[in-house]
């Protein structure tokens, strides 16, 4: 009996110490650290390591991708994609568009960069294996969405993330997963470094010649959508929550950055009891030829702008309470279910998915 309870005992303080571990702060060093392991994180990350540079690339999630794992493709104008297939838009044609289109509320040098160097962003991406498609991203825009249609047999966002992630694996970019940065360092005005807690309780003080802040965005904080975004949180929702709160900013701003202007990409989204993400229903309200109104059975826009769905968001948004109801009758039914859609989403649900469940849903 007592050799029983001596045992258990002995077992009991194995798995104590076993399950104990020592919360610590340790000094690392890096040419480059880069915050966020996104496509933009890690991007820089690789091109980094490619440059020579030793990288270190936190990542606040257990899992690299953050948003950009479940993006379909990129924008770009004039790559070698779009010369074999003869599309005629410019770069500069892309880029005036482009500025005319946010009302010239961008900075446009950086919108320059981005748009005249988009191209060159493929044609890097490509060079690390990744494949595309090129499409229009509505029938009523010009062919400039690069689909990522391969890596490894793995397709869209989380091709191309497996696509950097690889890279980086193979270049020696020392990947610290579930590390979130918490604070950035600073020694005579300048950022030197960062500071990052693992979920262990472990503090590390990276120091740096440069730090890149890849964070993504704030869309799972309802107060900063709210007051720096000027979106009702309960109307203006995140599609995809992975625990976006914006933190390279906030340090950003902490170290004496001044925030810019704000802004949002929405979509359209479909609520109701019983209404699946992606479901024939959900995707019934993205179709040109419905009937939209607001609660007051008011016409607001013309329906065909399902097409472009970042409009449709902004269409909806601005409509009291900020929705608005989809009427549509049973020969739309029948014509979805038998002919197809006419309007995909994205290419999640490509033109012409017949939506044989939708008489169901
Ligand atoms: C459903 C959906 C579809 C989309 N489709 C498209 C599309 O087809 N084409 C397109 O151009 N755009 C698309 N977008 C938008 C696009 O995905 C984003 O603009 C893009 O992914 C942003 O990339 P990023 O690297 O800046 O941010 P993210 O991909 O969000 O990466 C940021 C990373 O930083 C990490 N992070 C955050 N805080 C910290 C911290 N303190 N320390 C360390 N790491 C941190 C996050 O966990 C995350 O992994 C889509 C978005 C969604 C949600």
């Amino acid at each position: 009996m007592s050799q029983i309870k001596i045992s258990g005992l002995c077992a009991a303080v194995v798995l104590c110490f076993g399950s104990y571990s020592f919360a610590a702060d340790q000094n690392l060093n890096a040419d480059l650290i880069v915050v966020g392991a996104g496509s933009a994180g890690l991007s820089a990350a690789v091109q980094g390591a490619e440059l020579g540079k030793k990288v270190i690339l936190l990542e606040k999630n257990p899992y690299v991708g953050g948003n950009s794992q479940h993006a379909e493709g990129l924008f770009a104008v004039d790559s070698e994609w779009n010369r074999l297939r003869g599309d005629p838009l410019t770069r500069q044609e892309a880029y005036r568009q482009f500025i005319e289109r946010q009302n010239h509320l961008v900075d446009p040098y950086k919108n320059k960069d981005f748009v005249e160097g988009s191209a060159e962003n493929i044609e890097w991406l490509s060079k690390h294996g990744i494949e595309f498609e090129v499409i229009r991203e509505t029938p009523l825009k010009d062919n400039t969405w690069h689909i990522i249609k391969n890596y490894k047999g793995v397709n869209h966002g989380a091709g191309l993330i497996k696509g950097m992630k690889d890279a980086a694996d193979k270049l020696g970019v020392q990947t610290m997963l579930a590390t979130p940065a918490v604070d950035l360092i600073k020694k005579d005005d300048k950022v030197v470094g960062v500071i990052a807690k693992d979920n262990k309780g472990n503090t590390y003080h990276i120091s740096g010649k440069a730090v890149i802040l890849a964070s993504g965005s704030f869309g799972d904080d309802p107060k900063k959508v709210a007051e720096w975004g000027h979106r009702d949180p309960e109307a203006w929702k995140s599609s995809v929550p992975i625990n976006k709160t914006g933190d390279g900013i906030v340090m950003a701003m902490k170290a004496g950055a001044e925030r810019g202007p704000v802004s949002f990409i929405g979509h359209l989204g479909t609520e109701g009891k019983g209404i699946k993400f992606l479901s024939n229903l959900y995707g019934t309200s993205w179709q040109p030829f419905n009937l939209w109104v607001n609660r007051d059975g008011l016409r607001f826009t013309d329906e065909s702008q399902c097409n472009a769905f970042s409009e449709a968001a902004n269409a909806i948004y601005a409509q009291p309470g900020h929705y608005g109801w989809c009427i549509f009758d049973e020969n739309t039914v029948k014509y979805l279910m038998e002919k197809g859609a006419s309007s995909g989403i994205g290419v999640l649900v490509p033109i012409g998915t017949k939506y044989a469940n939708l008489q169901k849903d």
